[in-house]
């Protein structure tokens, strides 16, 4: 168990060792009723990396997001997390390897975020087995983590959308995975609150966790990513710095408008032309 609540020593074979990413997909194709949704995405992660991917709506972020994450059957290409085929790894061990933040949470009535982070956490264990010293531990590690000490007995029904989301990725955390794949976890925040879960994942980053956002907003990509990668029309077509990555020109060609990128140091901004395309 390490301070930052992992425990990759549960599952050595599939432990990160420097050389192998902790997850790299390539080509992947999703066909769904007979069509072809995703193309060919391709995405790889380090530990202590944050890479964020970007793209219009209805680009293929989230399908390709459950493809790598070994929730869809991809039609084709290839995903390995720590070089193990993600189509030999199930259950316990792939909630083990990642955690997956969906874009809209379940909140189910009467549960509690004690509750929630608890089930989080039985992705670990064997059916009926009972926490052990180590999974409360993982339990308050990861409620002290998104900051929700205090607010263990409220009903999920009752949080805010920044603490419910606070809560889902304590939910991840519980899992003890090193990596998070989060879709979009801001689309439906304020600024204060996007801020909060902004500054949470890049702490994750900061103890060596790899994470994956999936986000709309290129500005907020731009702050917190060190790598983006865009996604068009079911392709990754560019990856890079955002800074690198997002020219003018990339926005024009992929958006369809006319918007400058400004970042600085945790800063940024979208310039936009919004009306000038008449
Ligand atoms: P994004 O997350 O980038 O907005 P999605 O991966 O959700 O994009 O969707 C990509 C495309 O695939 C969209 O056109 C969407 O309508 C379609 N799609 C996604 N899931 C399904 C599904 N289960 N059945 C049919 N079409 C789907
Ligand atoms: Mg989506």
């Amino acid at each position: 168990m390490t301070g930052s609540g992992r425990d990759l020593g549960s599952v050595p074979d599939l432990a990160p060792n420097g050389a192998t990413p902790l997850l790299e997909a390539q080509g992947v194709r999703v066909t769904i009723g007979g069509t072809e949704i995703l193309r060919h995405a391709d995405l790889r992660l380090e530990a202590g990396e944050l890479v964020a991917i970007v793209g219009p709506n209805g680009a293929g972020k989230s399908t390709f997001a459950r493809a790598f994450c070994g929730l869809r059957k991809p039609t084709g290409g290839t995903v390995r997390w720590s070089g193990v085929d993600v189509s030999t790894i199930r259950g316990r061990r792939l909630a083990r390897l990642r955690a997956f933040v969906p874009q809209r949470a379940q909140v189910p009535n009467g549960v509690t975020v004690k509750d929630a982070i608890a089930i989080g956490r039985s992705a670990h264990l064997k059916p009926l087995q009972s926490f052990s010293a180590a999974d409360r531990e993982a339990i308050a590690g990861a409620t002290a983590r998104a900051r929700l000490d205090g607010m263990e007995d409220r009903q999920l029904n009752t949080l805010s959308g920044g603490e419910l989301q606070r809560v889902q990725i304590a939910v991840g955390l519980a899992q003890g995975a090193p990596v998070l794949v989060a879709d979009e976890p801001t689309a439906q925040l304020d600024l204060g609150a996007t801020a909060a879960v902004s500054e949470l994942l890049r702490d994750l980053v900061h103890d060596d966790y790899g994470i994956v956002l999936i986000v709309h907003d290129l500005a907020l990509a731009a702050a917190v990513a060190d790598r983006v990668v865009v996604m068009s029309d079911g392709r990754t077509i560019a990856t890079g710095p955002p800074v690198e990555v997002l020219s003018k020109e990339m926005i024009g060609e992929v958006w369809n408008v006319e918007a400058e990128l400004i970042s600085h140091e945790g800063r940024s901004g979208l310039h936009v032309e919004w009306l000038g395309r008449t």
